[in-house]
């Protein structure tokens, strides 16, 4: 391709809605754009990058058997309903009404659609195992879209799904997706590690995530790895020993207390001198719009979605410091269980059922309550983990201790057993006779994210350095005299050379000064550049640079393809 034949806009100024790395370096390199929040155009060079990574995918998803299909984004809203998501999805679906008043759903995963499709026309043990994937768009009205491609309204996903008769079946299939993933991500130039997940609007008893640590702020999930064993569990799946409870033997008198000026723990902690451990958190939320107060040791964090799970809600969302006051009568930093209303669900963390005498928030302005026990002075709606695990906690398998690191998800493994097979009528026979649900395993690969996250690894100053299985192009390659007659016949030669070889190659053919091209170059990050200028012309030579590395060295016109090829063998 030639750069004045492209279209490749890239930007000078760094774009400031973009927060992280990656998102700045794709708009300034021309990659993509906004069309609208959470919705982004692909311009040529991220076209190639997407196309690349796609192609891994699909050739090691056929490679394990996997077989491709195509299905619509549109989707009638009744096998939703048929499966229960319609409403428990949420607001993250989009829906509309068709001409003839019929509601349609977009689809922003497709169990429903594949278990439809299958049902029916798998009849016998004899035609599982099956494994169907597809590439296609997903739309999910996403409530905090942001970081670009990351979490978009609109993104590609490779989505795949397992049906097996049996268990035995069933974990061989799910091993072999698990297998094909840390290929599809090691060609892409990614390590990944795998980690326990929560399984979500998903249903189903397990499920893991592949996740791409990075050391920027881009990544979206915190992983919890054991320093001993290898245990690893995304935050807000991860369990832990808890070690530290201290419990006083006898029950005291409940008393309250005046605390002027202090509401946050720290606060109440440093007024009346007793530690954090000893005080309970009382966090007001609104589950389907019906208050619940979650209660969580003062020295912890509530962990959101083991919440959500424990109320069985859609949404969740914190109580603003209207509702706070509406539900305890107390303003923000007063929230405690004694005397809350009967409308108020109480979800209680084992850590905190088990304190002796605590302290709690007394729903009154400034006032706080001593020695107050579970079941004397309240009732829990529900005692059920609650509290965040962090770095230094117990592993919960071993005598190791958790380790936080910051990661991007760019794939995930469910384990579905039965949930849509029993709730659409996915059945088979089995030899003898017998009808039973298909089990089902779905996996997904963020199509989209997946380069982008790769940007918040391999990067510099200057700008990206993509891997090279995922480049748009291998080589530019940088003649930089246009308008000399000698240089452009070298330019064409290599560049012809190069195609013949079979190797991508971007040619900057524009009358732009040197240090125009050589920005741009290292802007948009393509793993070899090879220069062709007066000096080196003048032996014979032109010179070439990996972005990753700083030294060129010079080459021989007709040594290029052979000196590019051994060139690419070492990067990765
Ligand atoms: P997340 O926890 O990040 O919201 P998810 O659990 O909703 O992800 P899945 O529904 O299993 O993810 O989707 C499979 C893959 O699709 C994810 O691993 C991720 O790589 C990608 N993906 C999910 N949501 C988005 C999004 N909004 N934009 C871009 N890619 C996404
Ligand atoms: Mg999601």
């Amino acid at each position: 391709m030639r750069w004045t034949r492209s279209y490749i806009p890239t930007l000078r100024e760094t774009p400031t809605e973009a927060e992280l790395v990656s998102h700045r370096l794709l708009l300034r390199g021309g990659y993509i754009r906004k069309l609208a929040a959470g919705v982004y155009l692909y311009l040529p060079l991220m076209q190639r990058v997407i196309e690349k990574f796609a192609n891994i995918v699909r050739e090691e998803m056929n490679a394990a058997g996997a077989l491709e299909i195509t299905m619509s984004v549109l989707c009638p809203a009744e096998i939703w309903q048929e499966s229960g998501r319609y409403h428990t999805v949420g607001k993250e679906q989009m829906r509309m009404k068709d001409r003839h008043n019929h509601e349609m759903v977009m689809c922003g995963t497709h169990e429903e659609t594949v278990t439809t499709l299958i049902k029916g026309e798998i009849k016998s043990y004899r035609q599982l195992p099956l494994n169907l994937y597809q590439i296609q768009v997903k739309f999910r009205d996403e409530i905090r879209p942001r970081f670009g491609l990351m979490r978009g309204r609109e993104f590609l996903m490779k989505d795949a799904y397992t049906f097996d008769a049996t268990d035995e079946s069933f974990d061989k299939s799910y091993q072999n997706m698990v297998d094909t993933y840390f290929r599809i991500f090691k060609r892409a130039g990614l390590d990944v590690v795998k980690v326990e997940s929560d399984t979500g609007a998903m249903g189903g008893r397990a499920a893991h995530e592949f996740m791409l640590l990075v050391d920027t702020n881009g990544g979206e999930e915190v992983v919890l790895f054991c320093d001993k064993c290898d245990y690893a569990a995304n935050v807000e799946q991860a369990e832990y020993k808890a070690t530290d409870i201290k419990i006083d033997s006898d029950l005291k008198a409940m008393e309250e207390v005046d605390t002027p000026g202090a509401a946050t723990i720290e606060e109440v902690t440093a007024f009346l001198k007793v530690d954090a451990t000893r005080l309970v958190k009382t966090l007001m939320y609104m589950a389907d719009d019906k208050p619940a107060a979650a209660l969580v040791r003062g020295d912890r964090d509530v962990n959101e979605v083991k919440l959500k799970n424990a109320l069985g809600a859609v949404e969740l969302e914190m109580a603003t410091s209207d509702q706070v006051e509406q539900h305890t009568g107390a303003p923000v930093g007063f929230a405690g269980p004694v005397g809350l209303g009967k409308d108020v669900t109480i979800l209680v963390d084992p850590l905190v059922a088990k304190l002796k005498n605590a302290v709690v928030g007394a729903n009154k302005f400034e006032k706080h309550i001593l020695n107050v026990n579970i079941d004397r002075d309240f009732k829990a709606s529900k005692i059920v983990g609650l509290t965040l695990a962090r770095e230094g906690d117990q592993c919960p398998h071993c005598e190791g201790h958790l380790v936080a690191k910051q990661g991007i998800e760019v794939g995930n493994t469910f384990m579905l057993g039965t949930k849509y097979s029993e709730s659409l009528g996915a059945k088979f026979l089995d030899a003898e006779g017998k009808e039973h649900p298909i089990i089902m395993g779905s996996y997904g690969v963020g199509v989209t994210r997946t380069p982008q996250a790769a940007l918040e690894k391999y990067f510099d100053d200057k700008g990206i350095i993509w891997p090279k299985n995922i480049a748009p192009y291998l080589v530019e390659l940088v003649p930089l005299k246009v308008d000399i007659a000698k240089h452009m016949e070298v330019a064409e030669k290599i560049y012809h050379d190069l195609m013949e070889a079979g190797i991508d190659v971007l040619l900057d053919d524009r009358d732009e000064r040197p240090g125009v091209k050589f920005n741009d170059a290292d802007l948009i990050g393509l793993p070899v550049r090879i220069t062709i200028g007066e000096k080196s012309l003048k032996e014979g030579k032109v010179e070439l640079k990996a972005r990753c590395e700083s030294e060129n060295s010079l080459v021989a016109i007709d040594d290029v393809v052979e000196a590019v090829k051994e060139t690419l063998k070492r990067l990765n």
